[in-house]
């Protein structure tokens, strides 16, 4: 009977490991004619809703379409916030993640990711001129996200302050709006996004004061060797032609709302 049982056991757990064994997420994209990617949707310039379209836009969004395109596939885009993004994909929700995910090693153990195609470093937003140094920091309140790098990269830099964790960064600004907290703190790029949509932008500023740097990569399920090439080649492509940097200049070049330079090229050594 225990061995019934055991057999039973070992054969449920083959078929359920089965799928997963087989999984090709490159052949299913293909065969279902869709890409289905996770973004964020209230970050400008990354993911954000269009007032006008009311479709999702940015510069994560542009990447993920020029890989539906290549692959002649429909995009669908799912919104994920920085904690759910990783649980969304490993169970199947999402092909790709596309949502201002930094590259680190502690999540490479659970996801694969691509090449970096876009490079940032975390600072802080303050009210104007109270933001010097790190000390001006310790013991307060500082504003971030759940489950990104933000939130344990601002514990380790200033280990006596309260950091205060929110589903996203605009909810984050929100409390410091309204003084609940002293700062908020992410990578520049989206605290500059951020600042620029704000109506009292005047009062804020982005001390020079940067605690990290943030390689943004595309996630995708551990060991999909096909689709992972399949993504990096495009990316790789794309530096090539000049998409990538033409749709770096359309999110965050002059005439943009919060203009940065591009000071990194997408490669195979990143
Ligand atoms: N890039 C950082 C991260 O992946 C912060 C931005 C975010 O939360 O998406 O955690």
């Amino acid at each position: 009977m225990q061995n019934y049982k055991h057999c039973i056991a070992a054969f449920t757990l083959a078929l359920l490991s089965l799928p997963l064994a087989q999984a090709d997420t490159l052949a299913n994209i293909k065969a279902k004619g869709v890409l289905v990617a996770g973004v964020k949707d209230s970050l400008p310039p990354f993911g954000y809703v269009d007032a006008q379209t009311r479709s999702i836009v940015g510069y994560d969004v542009d990447f993920v379409r020029a890989i539906a395109a290549k692959l002649g596939v429909k995009l669908e885009l799912k919104p994920v916030t920085s904690a759910n993004r990783i649980p969304q994909l490993v169970s199947g929700n999402i092909d790709i993640i596309a949502a201002t995910m930094t590259k680190s090693p502690e999540r490479a153990q659970q996801i694969d990711f691509s090449h970096a195609y876009f490079l940032t470093g975390q600072k802080f937003i303050a009210p104007k001129g109270t933001l010097r140094s790190l000390k001006d920091l310790e013991g307060k309140r500082i504003a971030t996200a759940k489950g990104s790098t933000s939130e344990q990269n601002v514990k380790r830099a200033v280990p006596s302050a309260t950091v205060l964790s929110f589903d996203d960064y605009p909810q984050a600004f929100l409390a410091l709006r309204q003084r609940r907290v002293t700062a908020i703190t992410t990578d520049e790029a989206i605290l500059a996004g951020i600042l620029a949509k704000a109506p009292d932008k005047t009062a804020y500023e982005i001390p020079a004061l940067r605690i990290s740097d943030e390689p943004y990569g595309l996630g995708m399920r551990k060991g999909e060797t096909a689709w992972v090439a399949f993504v990096n080649q495009t990316l790789l492509d794309m530096e090539k032609s000049g998409e990538a940097k033409r749709i770096f200049d359309k999110w965050f070049g002059p005439q943009s709302d919060a203009p940065i330079k591009r000071d990194f090229v997408i490669s195979a050594a990143r």
